[in-house]
């Protein structure tokens, strides 16, 4: 892999100019803290609804990938799916040819496509860092966030005080899809917890216990899990099935998880079972819908719900 100098003046100025690209439910809530800790930045996304609420929220906002590329040393994305990142790094007209020093990938695109994309942007010159995030829009909000980052050592100590704006930062290591190797997993247990949860919170409501109090007491014993903690209090008990990721996201995470462990020769019970969950809730919610509604189904099979004013 071609080594990109990088000039410390570009890098290391007070007022660092960055760009990022994916302003949804997660870039949204992460480009403004850049804003906020002042930074100059720059953001693209295919939405121009997006665009502008960013750019009211002190952002600037630019009209290509182009444009944050050639004006922005360094450039973060937050993309729905591997192929989005891809075609942002390095289909055409993408970063790849726009040359910014460092390009880093916040999203989750599975280490395959993270490896291929740090080599062809390696062979441009251009310095690369997965960095997938876990906490979702409230930790991405709160600057909570925590970040798996891959880079090389000389790319890390250079990433690293940006990406701390976000929330706690990881090295796990130098090799390109570390990260997204360490994202999966944990994705993986995210939902299993809460398909898991669900289960057990439908029965125990069918038998008649107060779900709220369910939870207290799961939450101070040896049950307790991301579920349990916010995802169920936060976003199934008030009803309102908005935790902030969508059913599509998790089925993208859990399947980019599988095919790994295939290509390892490792089996996947529980997250096979997980994929399966994801599909009939995207069959029966549509796959747009928060993967809190993974809940309902639930609720459904057991004919209860687990709390709220209605089913
Ligand atoms: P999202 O779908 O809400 O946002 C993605 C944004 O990217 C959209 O605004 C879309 O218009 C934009 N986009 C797509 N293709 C583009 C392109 N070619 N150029 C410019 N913009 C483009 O997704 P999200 O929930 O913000 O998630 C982003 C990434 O973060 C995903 O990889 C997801 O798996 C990961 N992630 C999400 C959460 C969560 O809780 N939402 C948590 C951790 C990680």
């Amino acid at each position: 892999m071609a080594r990109a100098k990088l000039r410390k003046d570009e890098t290391h100025v007070t007022k660092q100019r960055v760009g990022f690209i994916g302003l949804g439910s997660m870039g949204s809530a992460m480009a403004p803290r850049l804003v906020g800790a002042g930074y100059e930045v720059a953001g693209f996304d295919l939405d121009r609804q997006a665009v502008e609420s960013f750019a009211a929220a002190g952002g600037k906002a630019a009209g290509s990938v182009a444009e944050v590329g050639q004006s922005c040393p360094i450039v973060l994305m937050s993309l729905p799916t591997p192929q989005a990142m891809e075609a942002v790094a390095a289909g055409p007209g993408g970063l790849r040819e726009a040359r910014p020093k460092i390009v880093i990938d916040l999203s989750t695109s599975g280490p395959r496509m993270s490896q291929s994309v740090a080599r062809r942007l390696g062979e441009a010159g251009i310095l690369f860092a997965d960095a997938p995030v876990s906490g979702g829009r409230a930790g991405a909000l709160a600057g909570r966030l925590s970040l798996m980052v891959a880079a090389r050592a000389e790319t890390w100590e250079r990433v690293e005080p940006l990406l701390a704006n976000f929330g706690r930062t990881f090295h796990v290591g130098e090799a390109p899809g570390q990260g997204q190797m360490t994202k999966l997993v944990n994705n993986l247990l995210s939902v299993v917890a809460l398909a898991v949860s669900c289960e057990g919170m439908a029965l125990g409501a069918k038998a008649g216990l107060d779900p709220q109090r369910m939870l207290e007491v799961i939450n101070a014993s040896s049950g307790r899990n991301s579920a349990t903690l916010d995802k169920i209090p936060r976003s199934v008990l008030s009803r309102s099935f908005d935790f902030g990721f969508s059913t599509a996201l998790s089925s993208k995470d859990v399947a980019l998880c599988l095919e790994e462990a295939e290509a390892m020769g490792v089996p996947m019970l529980m997250g096979s079972m997980a994929r399966n969950l994801l599909a009939v809730t995207s069959a029966r919610f549509g796959g747009e819908c928060d993967f809190t509604n993974m809940a309902r189904l639930f609720e459904e099979w057991a004919g209860v719900k687990i709390g709220g004013a209605k089913p």
